[in-house]
């Protein structure tokens, strides 16, 4: 139950209940987002929500409000997650929200409880104001950001088309995120058969099937990714970032696996993405049947007319459109066809690092900002 009398407050209440991606963070404080959702849920209904979990995963919903007057209206969606990284190796106590010289620290601090603190404090303040906007107002604290966007996916199936424009909560510094590139990881791997190392004519090495192509195959890459450029986010590109094979310098490989991590302008993605262009460049190699390709992770690129109604009134209270090295949910909400952007206080250089804070004086601001957005509809 969350007692704030502040956003301050509000958001080092969030800080305080761990909610730690268990995908991204195996065996550390691995706590899932259903306590989250719990909170936020019941703030929800304090300002006057009508509220709905859906367990997307055991334990692990999406929570959803949604405020009275909306009926007939246009639909604005507020989405934050509710997830966070792991905790290792932070420098601060990741769970206390202790304040030191003007900033809150700990995990989410700004990436991204600082936003939905923000967002969930506009909505208290106009909470009496809501039920007469010109838009239905609702909220969804999304489960599963961190690692394969779950939650995002799962209410992009279901809800996408009860709204029309969504602001999804990332430290922007308040500036408009409008498109973004997506990332898609595959796993390139090739088979053999081990034997003892004295003996390597019996046996047929992993490692030796794939490495003499490895060069070339990235090198096909980037020609043909050339190929996908998008105006605003450039080149997609591929990166190697990865490469296992063997167990021991005695054992012939049995396995060797590389791991690629494209980014995807929208281009490439509509052309079938990295999955499709790496299946026919191991054709024209003529090395398909060796490798075998999987995808490991992937996620959307974003692109968000520029001309659609939120964006011209995000940008009527001072925000500027950009663009971000980064991905997040606004992907897969655009992709289910629902407008969206990322747009949230704080800067994205302060999430995931070892002392995550936000400053107290970008919360309040962030509060004024959302105030101003939902405003712009009275
Ligand atoms: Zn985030």
């Amino acid at each position: 139950m969350i007692s704030a009398h502040s956003a301050t407050e509000l958001l080092q209440e969030l800080i305080r209940i761990p909610s730690v991606n268990p995908d991204g963070a195996p065996g550390q404080n691995a706590t899932g987002e259903k306590e989250m959702a719990g909170a936020v849920g019941s703030f929800l209904e304090s300002c006057g929500a009508v509220v709905t979990y859906e367990e997307v995963l055991p334990q692990r919903p999406n929570v959803i409000g949604r405020f009275p007057g909306g009926h007939g209206k246009s639909g604005l969606l507020f989405a934050p997650h509710t997830d966070t990284v792991s905790v290792r190796g932070m420098t601060v106590d990741p769970f206390t929200a202790e304040i030191i010289e003007g900033r809150i620290y700990g995990r989410g601090a700004s990436d991204t409880k600082g936003t939905m603190a923000a967002m969930l404090w506009a909505i208290f303040e106009l909470k009496e104001t809501i039920p007469n906007l010109n838009t239905a107002v609702a909220f969804v604290g999304l489960m599963g950001e961190e690692a394969g966007q779950p939650g995002s996916k799962h209410f992009a199936k279901a809800h996408a088309e009860e709204f029309d424009f969504a602001v999804v909560g990332e430290p922007t510094n308040l500036e408009t995120v409008h498109a973004h590139k997506g990332c898609v990881w595959l796993e390139l791997s090739s088979e053999g058969r081990s034997c003892h190392g004295s003996t390597p004519e019996l046996g047929d090495n992993a490692i030796l099937k794939m490495t003499p192509f490895i060069a070339d195959l990235i090198k096909a890459l980037e020609n043909r990714l050339a190929e996908f450029v998008d105006p605003v986010l450039g080149s997609p590109t591929v990166s190697l970032g990865k490469i296992e094979g063997g167990t021991s310098p005695n054992i012939v490989p049995s396995s060797c696996r590389i791991t690629l991590d494209f980014r995807e302008t929208p281009q490439l993605h509509a052309a079938g993405g990295s999955p499709a262009l790496v299946a026919s460049i191991l054709e024209e190699m003529k090395i398909a049947d060796l490798i075998a390709v999987r995808v490991i992770g992937d996620s959307v690129p974003l692109y968000t007319d520029p001309a659609v109604d939120g964006i011209k009134r995000l940008q009527s209270i001072g925000s500027s459109l950009t663009t971000a090295p980064w991905f997040c949910d606004a992907g897969r909400l655009a992709e289910a066809g629902l407008p969206a952007v990322a747009c949230g206080p704080g800067k994205i250089d302060q999430a995931h690092t070892k002392d995550e804070f936000l400053a107290i004086s970008d919360l309040n601001a962030g509060v004024e900002f959302y105030r101003q957005f939902l405003l712009s509809f009275a």
